[in-house]
């Protein structure tokens, strides 16, 4: 049920692309306000105007705040000042979508950099769980909330190839778990949506900017598009307040 949205706050971290992107402008049209987080400003900007677009279009003239916020969820200290920039009417979220992540190299394990291993587990991890830890104690004070963690088909099936992007996600996946059996007895909802493969700036980003390696990825198969995925977690997030949809696993109808 849409209306379940009508005036809630959303933050979705990696706002400014992909998935991320999709998901704040959907909510946006769905009468939500929406906290838009990422690194690239002018990226986060041009989504935040999309919001602004979808929420007129849909006529709702309900919410339609947004917010567009620079931060790197890997700096402990940026999100620790995360409020700071965030508007004092947006800083009652009621959703929070971390979906801030990435894949870098398609090495095996013994000849990835340390660098690269740090910042893949920096973001996908630590970062996801220093931005759960900052709203989870206002979903507590508040008594309701929802954390909708964006793992992927990396998180239940290891590949050669992704030694440290699948032990990232393996690791939001047993986190979101554990939080979600904590905060059982509470009106607090943890959700994990998983998708399999989808079509974003994520194989770019993979490939190091070789959009030719990254499109190959996609040969042979129709991936999903980044509102594939937006509009589950839209659906997740409007279900009953009583309903927690723990894990839901999302693939393209001929990834096998
Ligand atoms: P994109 O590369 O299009 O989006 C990734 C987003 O994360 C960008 O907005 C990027 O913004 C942001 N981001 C990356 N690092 C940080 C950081 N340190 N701090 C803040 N924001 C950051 O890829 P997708 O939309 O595909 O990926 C979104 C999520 O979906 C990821 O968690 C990914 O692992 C997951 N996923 C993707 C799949 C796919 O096939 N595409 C499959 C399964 C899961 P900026 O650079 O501006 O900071």
């Amino acid at each position: 049920n849409a209306t379940r949205l009508l005036g809630k706050t959303v933050l979705v971290t990696g706002a400014s692309s992909g998935i991320g992107a999709a998901t704040a402008i959907l909510f946006a049209r769905g009468g939500a306000n929406v906290i838009l987080v990422a690194r690239r400003i002018d990226a986060l900007k041009t989504v935040t105007d999309a919001c602004i677009a979808a929420h007129k279009e849909s006529g709702l003239n309900q919410g339609g705040k947004f917010a567009s916020v620079q931060v790197d969820v890997s700096d402990k200290a940026q999100v620790a000042g995360l409020w700071d920039k965030v508007p004092q009417d947006l800083r009652n979220v009621d959703v929070l979508v971390n979906n801030a992540g990435y894949v870098l190299g398609v090495e095996h394990a013994g000849d990835i950099a340390d660098a690269d291993i740090e910042g893949m587990f920096a973001t996908n991890v630590l970062g996801l769980i220093s931005v759960t830890q900052l709203l989870i104690k206002d979903f507590k004070v508040r008594k309701s909330g929802h954390v909708i963690n964006i793992g992927s088909i990396a998180g239940r099936e290891p590949y050669a190839g992704g030694s440290i992007y699948t032990a990232t996600k393996h690791a939001v996946r047993a986190f979101t778990g554990s939080i979600m059996r904590e905060l059982v007895n509470t009106p607090i909802r943890v959700t994990e949506v998983q998708p399999g493969m989808v079509e974003t700036e994520f194989s770019i980003v993979r490939y190091r900017g070789d959009t030719n390696a990254a499109a190959k990825v996609y040969d042979g198969l129709q991936p999903l598009t980044a509102g594939d995925i937006a509009e589950e977690i839209v659906w997740v997030a409007s279900r009953p307040p009583h309903v927690n949809v723990a894990e839901l696993f999302v693939m393209p109808v001929n990834q096998a």
